[in-house]
């Protein structure tokens, strides 16, 4: 294991909380899993690992599993060809964390990795459960001995208290009674196994690799389980389809099997996936993203237009929602913000004196497309608003003679609790101020939002049906599609009472 500076993060966006992706029969497994977890950077920065299996499936008599993990991102810890040296095999599971429970703590990293009397298990989860608390009581109660403080950790506890005899009938039992968000991938001595909770927020999709030079169809075509198609992408892998909601995927030698253990119940896929978290070249539930950010900026273009000379996107999130808003006005698009992609390690803690000067190691003003002109700024969302008032600011000062922001999601009123860490209800902007007092704190000339509605026919729905909404927009609208036990239940706020020390 390794133990590296982390990167720093934007406070004022919302955090995707973590990216899986696993690999079934395919030479350079766990190469291939540093690839597509590289891909994943964007879902999550503090930490990241890999679990691979030797001699599994068919050699199931010598399997042996082999682990890395590290803080930091996935480059800094996956490119020793001595440490990929050392996680030989033909399957390997990953991860990319940004933690929603638990602190950052090397504990805490993915895979989770547990050996059972059916052999060993190495379980990767990206998303949040929110009754994590009340299954550690009653898990505590019967003897369980939790290592880490991460809400994942209770998956295993539960597979290993199961009756059931095999792995995946122990794993439905223990799906069964966890509530929350969750996509899935274990790799265990005889298969990779993927899960997407019954209402299918967080995605999962299953890929095919290419036969390799020389090998036979049936021998080289690997399976891969990920987060997003961008992971396929990378490793070359082909897209078959989403993994559905409330499915569990097994792959083995024998191939690949679908198991539906729960009842029928209409997907509430999380819909800010569309808007700001998954990678815009990836394919997300049928649709492209980067189409559908288009769309929305179209669409924010129809219900908000206002006379501008230049619409400019907030990078790099809001550049594709931008390019729809400009495209549908007929107004140019600029590059009015210049991002610094190599904000690095030096300013991870900034000391009081840097940090005030904020959002400009991030983003500078372009003055040559910003003066004497009327500016229309896109961004994806407003979360506290500070930084969107510091680069309104900066807007500003490069001689912009009216701003007016337009942002490519509804108000973020709520906070998310199924895997996505924004921060609690009194401090979202939104949550507390009309549209009109949140202009005048943020510093424009005009504020609009999209409306739920208008992002629903983005994403080509006739509108939002409160009666049976068709994603999970609970930030933006309260109403949370999973029941929120641990927040009903508060008498204990934390996984454990022990935290590593700084
Ligand atoms: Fe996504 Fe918001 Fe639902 Fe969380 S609450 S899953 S961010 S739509």
């Amino acid at each position: 294991m390794t133990h590296r500076p982390l990167p720093p993060h934007d406070e004022d966006k919302p955090h995707e909380e973590c990216g899986v992706f696993g690999v079934w029969d395919a030479a350079d497994a766990a190469a291939l899993t540093a690839l597509g977890l590289h891909a994943l950077q964007h879902r999550g920065q503090e930490a990241t690992g890999i679990v691979s299996l030797e001699g599994g499936g068919q050699e199931v008599r010598n399997a042996r599993f082999h682990a890395h993990k590290g803080l930091g991102l996935v480059g800094d810890n996956f490119s020793d060809p001595k440490v990929m040296a050392g996680l030989p095999g033909r399957a390997a599971v990953g991860h990319n964390r940004y933690a929603t429970t638990g602190e950052t703590a090397l504990r805490n990293v993915q895979p989770l990795y547990a050996d059972f009397e059916f052999g060993g298990l190495a379980v990767a989860h990206n998303g949040n459960l929110t009754n994590a608390h009340a299954l550690k009581r009653m898990l505590v109660r019967r003897g369980c001995l939790f290592q880490s403080t991460t809400d994942s950790e209770v998956f295993i506890h539960l597979i290993a208290i199961s009756l059931y005899s095999t792995v995946v009938d122990r794993l439905i039992d223990a799906l069964k009674q966890v509530q929350g968000a969750y996509s899935l991938v274990a790799l265990h001595n005889h298969a990779l196994i993927g899960a997407r909770d019954p209402l299918g927020v967080r995605p999962l999709v299953l890929g095919r690799l290419p036969a390799r030079e020389g090998e036979a169809q049936a021998a080289g075509s690997g399976w891969v389980l990920t987060s997003e198609t961008c992971a396929l992408d990378i490793v070359g892998a082909e897209f078959v389809r989403d993994v559905e909601p409330g499915e569990i995927v097994v792959v083995d030698d024998q191939g690949v099997r679908s198991i539906k253990p729960f009842g029928r119940s209409p997907s509430r896929f999380c819909i800010f996936e569309y808007i700001y978290f998954a990678r815009p070249d990836s394919l997300v539930e049928g649709m492209p993203v980067y189409e559908a950010r288009k769309r929305i900026g179209a669409e924010l273009a129809r219900e908000s237009a206002v006379p501008a000379d230049v619409v400019v996107p907030v990078p790099d999130s809001g550049v594709p929602a931008a390019m729809g808003y400009a495209q549908e006005a007929g107004l140019p698009y600029e590059l009015g913000i210049i991002r610094n992609h190599y904000v690095g390690r030096t300013f991870i803690e900034p000391t009081d004196q840097i940090r005030h000067l904020g959002v400009k190691l991030k983003h500078s003003a372009n003055r040559a497309v910003l003066a004497g002109r009327r500016v229309v700024l896109v961004d994806d969302s407003i979360v506290r608003g500070t930084t969107s008032r510091k680069i309104v600011e900066m807007v500003r000062q490069a001689g912009a003679t009216e701003v007016h922001m337009r942002i490519s999601s509804p108000p973020t009123t709520h906070s998310c609790f199924y895997g996505i860490d924004t921060p609690e209800r009194s401090k979202l902007l939104a949550a507390s101020h009309g549209v009109e007092e949140m202009a005048r704190i943020i510093g424009v000339d005009s504020l609009a939002f999209i409306s739920h509605d208008g992002l629903y026919r983005a994403l080509g729905r006739p509108g939002r049906d409160a009666a049976r909404p068709a994603f999970c927009d609970a930030c933006f609208t309260g109403d949370y599609p999973i029941p929120l036990t641990d927040q009903q239940d508060n008498s204990e706020r934390q996984l454990s009472l022990l935290h590593a020390a700084p």
